[in-house]
């Protein structure tokens, strides 16, 4: 007894101070990141109650099926097991311990037994995985590429070795006489009928080497843990905790510079945006580093990785995070001298440029950086809510803003947005374009959005410029029209929501955009109440809705496919002639996954008759970005294959003759994408790319049918002209 009480208190001592000293260095160096705003402190309930789902219920890793329950069990393995843990303990100092009060129940000894089995089942999952899906076999595809999977097998073999040894300990105890449960745990029990023969003496050694054994691991298992990516076990609670809530997509995060919120009428000459160097990330980034599990999935999902650009999320973040620690010697440096002490490969970690090419030895290579569409599936798979978005766009702030670095095809994207407004460089005077020709008024605010006015349309740049989208923008207009619903358009007084700016990193431009927006749309609602605002493209939807409260426009922003499905569901639009047409539909990042709506334009075509509706296989909280995201749209895609394409191959794999989307930016890239596979004979000349409200429109039953049972008559087009630039927009709804 003496002898293994001595033993295990001094194994105990030794993994504490060297765990210990490692925890320290951690948090010193968490410490000194920037501090977070907003506070992450605020809205206790909503940050538990993630905890409670994402860390305890296990929610995204239950949706990899069997990746996902082996998880549950090591997970709640650990926790359930904690139990036995204190029982080794106590046996060291008394044979016959158990925990006061429950720790004789039936129940205890079984659900331990459970777990034990349980882990074990969970060890041979994992190891299945790992095997069936190692970078060896599934080269890049595989989500562990680049992950520590030498480290990965250890913590396995460790976590087995845990197991056999309790069950050891436990087994010999039965034996022994010094179990503390006399019924319930048959796993123990099975070990204690295999190792009886061996006799009183044999299972009172067993005993002692399977205690020792187990509290041996455990504490070796400490030390390794704080050593090594599994800190995700300790750290995960707490970034899933300080996480942004509701979910790390939709806004951007404002410019801090100091600590304080940028002035941007008034930049000073200290004023630093984004991150330029590891130690401009906040704590929280540098929590999300050293949270990282290594666990590829989103890596699995990224539209970059998989199309063979050099970005992969997780090793961008193991890529940060193993620059953190190596930098953490200097960072940490009580001195100047201290630092100028340090060894020569510390100073030179310390001196790499945080973005840069090999030339410089530069942490993150630029190709990384703007490979980004910024499509969020990376957040989104997480399963401890890291946020990879914010970082790509912090650091892509610094090199836009701090060093004017950034792909030379957006830069004339950027100067139309300062001269003329508008990404395509059109100017004002092309804004009302889009309604030439239809067979009604569209009214154009010049003041105050009058009382018979319910919506302000904000038709935006793609949907007042683009050819493809203009036709959008008509179809949205004829239903609202159709269906009596008031609304009014801003007009040359309309400006770019700036979302393709801030996605770049060009946070001034962003700023001058909104803030001109926003005292436009402030000027037109005046002292109204409700502020509602009808939106096609999902990435304005996203800047209204999200980005503006941040500089004091607060309206309420609907998708149109939201308007137009609660339209259809009112009855005030009726879609009664069939669309003999097989559809599937494609779901924009920014509407599907940064903002939650996925069923408004799935319930637009299942209202449709005729329509027959087929999912791609990524659909949804999955869906494939097209590839024009983050600002994507405007830069040249020249490495890898392209992203539209793949997703191209996908909605074809459907066989669809109409390829459907909510967000002109999808339609662009669909379209284009549709267009090469037809030249290279891989599609059906038939096939075409639409937005769901231009299928609506096609089957809505007009209100002059209703009243005139003929055949309504095409619409009369404003002028020759026009009716020479625009074709009829029921035509034209399924381009
Ligand atoms: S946002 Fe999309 S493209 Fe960017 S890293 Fe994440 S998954 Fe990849
Ligand atoms: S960032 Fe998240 S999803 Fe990606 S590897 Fe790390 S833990 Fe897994």
């Amino acid at each position: 007894m003496v002898v293994r009480l001595v033993i295990g208190l001094t194994l105990t001592a030794v993994a504490f101070a060297l765990a210990g000293r490692r925890v320290l260095t951690l948090y010193r160096l968490g410490a000194s990141g920037q501090p977070v705003e907003p506070d992450r402190t605020r809205d206790v309930g909503t940050r538990l109650a993630a905890v409670v789902t994402e860390v305890f219920g296990q929610r995204k890793l239950l949706k990899w099926s069997g990746a996902g329950a082996a998880h549950f069990a090591v997970f709640w393995g650990f926790v359930i097991l904690g139990a036995t843990i204190v029982e080794g303990y106590g046996a060291l100092f008394d044979r016959d311990f158990h925990i006061p009060l429950i720790g004789t129940m039936a129940w205890l000894g079984a659900t331990e037994d459970v777990f034990i089995v349980a882990v074990l089942v969970g060890l041979v999952a994992f190891a299945a995985i790992r095997v069936r899906q190692s970078p060896e076999r599934a080269g890049r595809r595989s989500r562990f590429f680049g992950s520590h999977t030498g480290a990965a097998w250890l913590v396995l073999f460790m976590i087995f070795n845990v197991m056999w040894t309790l069950l050891l300990c436990r087994g010999a105890q039965i034996n022994t006489g010094h179990f503390p449960f006399e019924h319930g745990a048959f796993a123990s029990q099975a070990v204690a009928d295999l190792i009886e023969p061996a006799g009183r003496d044999a299972n009172d050694v067993l005993e002692d080497v399977g205690l020792l054994g187990t509290l041996g691991v455990v504490l070796t298992f400490l030390v390794l843990v704080v050593h090594s990516k599994h800190l995700h076990i300790f750290l995960a609670p707490f970034n899933v905790a300080l996480s942004r809530r509701p979910r790390g997509l939709g806004a951007l995060l404002p410019v801090y510079s100091g600590g304080k919120p940028m002035d941007w009428e008034d930049p000073g000459e200290d004023d630093k945006i984004g991150r330029g160097t590891i130690e401009d990330f906040t704590w929280k980034g540098l929590l999300d580093f050293a949270t990282c599990t290594e666990c590829g999935r989103c890596q699995s999902q990224c539209p970059a990785w998989n199309t063979d650009k050099p970005l992969s999320p997780k090793l961008l973040i193991m890529t940060l995070r193993d620059h953190a620690l190596a930098k953490a010697p200097y960072l940490l440096a009580a001195s100047d001298e201290a630092r100028a002490a340090l060894p020569e490969a510390d100073r030179a970690e310390a001196e790499r440029p945080l973005v840069g090419g090999q030339d410089v030895n530069g942490v993150i290579d630029p190709d990384v950086l703007w490979s980004c569409v910024t499509c969020g599936a990376c957040v989104e798979q997480c399963p401890v809510d890291i946020e990879h978005v914010d970082h790509i766009v912090d650091m892509r702030r610094y090199q836009v803003m701090m060093e004017s670095a950034f792909p030379k095809e957006a830069g004339s994207m950027m100067r139309n947005l300062e001269r003329k407004g508008d990404p395509w460089g059109r100017g004002k005077k092309a804004r009302l374009e889009w309604a030439v020709g239809l067979p009604f008024e569209v009214k154009v605010l010049d003041g105050e959005v009058p009382d018979d006015i319910e919506y302000l349309y904000w038709v935006g740049c793609a949907g007042s410029l683009d050819d493809n989208a203009k036709k959008t923008s008509r179809a949205v207009a004829e239903l609202l029209h159709e269906a009596q619903v008031g609304f009014a358009v801003l007009g040359r007084e309309e400006g770019c929501t700036g979302d393709a700016a801030r996605r770049m990193g060009n946070e001034m431009l962003f700023q001058e955009l909104a803030r001109q927006n926003v005292e436009t749309l402030n000027a037109a609602f005046g002292e109204r109440e409700t502020k509602k605002i009808v939106v096609t493209c999902a990435h304005c939807f996203n800047a209204l809705g999200n980005e503006y409260p941040q500089m004091g426009g607060h309206y309420e922003v609907v998708h149109h496919t939201e308007l137009l499905a609660k339209l259809v569901e009112e009855g005030r639009l009726v879609p009664a002639n069939e669309v003999d047409a097989a559809v599937t539909y494609h779901d924009p990042c920014y509407l599907g996954r940064h903002n939650r709506v996925f069923s408004p334009p799935r319930a637009i075509l299942g209202s449709v008759p005729g329509v027959r509706l087929t999912e791609m296989p990524r659909n949804k909280e999955r869906s494939f970005c097209c590839g024009a995201g983050g600002s994507r749209m405007w830069m040249e895609e020249t490495i890898g294959t392209r992203i539209n394409e793949t997703r191209t191959d996908e909605a074809l794999s459907t066989k669809p003759d109409l390829v459907t989307a909510a967000c002109p930016y999808c339609i662009v890239m669909l379209t284009d994408g549709v267009a090469t596979r037809k030249q290279e004979g891989k599609a059906d000349e038939s096939v075409r790319v639409t937005d769901v409200s231009e299928v609506l429109l096609r089957s809505i039953r007009r209100r002059a049918d209703m009243a005139d049972p003929a055949p309504a008559a095409e619409p009369e087009p404003a002028s020759a002209e026009a009716a020479a630039a625009e074709p009829a927009p029921a035509e034209t709804g399924s381009d």
